[in-house]
């Protein structure tokens, strides 16, 4: 929660950063640390990053853009042209795979340039994160 005095966050450019695995705050300094696993201080300028708790948001946003795009072109290909199966799972089946592994770890990173930007979770730096019931207090 932003203290007063507090300068603003851009929520869409931290976000955009997060989408390019790049720190919130900098842009510069990588997110990740391995593939989903996000570093725990900036090494560009030491933002601490461990406060994100994406949890399951990214999967969820994956699952519901890949889907969209999968199942969408399935149903598209079959009923315009009517190609036998084995042609559908050589086209979908790895274009799910590749969509997948390719998102996952932007839309992660779009989730906690989020998180970042609106101070959640300790983002805020004032310590401990906030849990949901202090925040409805204040
Ligand atoms: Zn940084």
């Amino acid at each position: 929660m932003r203290q007063f005095g507090e300068a603003e966050r851009d929520v869409g450019q931290a976000m955009g950063r997060g989408l390019r695995c790049r720190c919130p705050r900098c842009g510069r300094g990588k997110l990740f640390r391995a593939y989903l696993k996000v570093a725990d201080r900036c090494p560009a300028c030491g933002e601490a990053l461990y406060h994100h708790q994406a949890d399951d948001a990214p999967p969820y946003f994956t699952m519901l853009i890949v889907a969209h795009v999968v199942v969408g072109g399935v149903l598209s290909m079959e009923i315009a042209y009517h190609p036998p199966i084995w042609l559908h799972m050589v086209i979908w089946l790895p274009l799910t795979v590749i969509l997948s592994l390719a998102l996952l770890p932007r839309i992660k990173g779009a989730i906690v340039g989020l998180q970042w930007a609106n101070r959640m979770h300790g983002f805020g730096g004032d310590g401990e994160p906030q849990s949901p019931a202090s925040v409805l207090k204040t």
